[in-house]
């Protein structure tokens, strides 16, 4: 247990104050003779992301790529065994995939891709990359007008 050091009382917290300039450790009713002295913490710079910048890691899913997985696999009158062991994976994750229950990794729509010839991700046909100041302010719908009428 924390001393404090005015009144030598053993408290179970002391507040760091300053006593005539001098920072000692003093218990709740001693830190009334010093001004309290706030402990300063690390800053811990975070840099904002921009949203629009992808990390090299990050893909987006086409939307409804499981219906894409299952046609495409149709297509070549595959079963979703026959596309599992084409992939060397358990044919479970086939029909989770086709069922949109769960995202593939991405070597894994790499694979799925190579298979059955189709794209599974979702490529935007124009990336607005918007540099703005204020990054906190969402845009507003002016804005998106604008921005629509400056690209054509
Ligand atoms: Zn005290």
């Amino acid at each position: 247990m924390p001393t404090c050091e005015i009144c030598g009382k053993e408290t179970d917290h002391v507040n760091s104050v300053l006593v005539d300039g001098v920072r000692m450790k003093a218990c709740e009713t001693c830190s009334s003779y010093g001004k309290k002295v706030r402990e300063r913490k690390v800053r811990t710079k975070i840099r904002k992301r921009n949203k629009s910048k992808k990390r090299p890691d990050e893909f987006n899913l086409a939307p409804e790529y499981g219906k894409k997985v299952r046609k495409a696999r149709e297509n070549k009158d595959l079963k979703q065994e026959e596309l599992a062991k084409k992939i060397n994976e358990p044919s479970s994750v086939i029909k989770r995939i086709e069922n949109e229950k769960m995202k593939p990794s991405e070597k894994l729509v790499s694979k799925l891709e190579g298979t059955l010839g189709v794209s599974l991700k979702f490529e935007p046909d124009t990336e607005v990359d918007i540099d703005r100041e204020d990054e906190d302010e969402p845009l507003t719908l002016g804005d998106v007008v604008k921005i629509k009428k400056n690209e054509s």
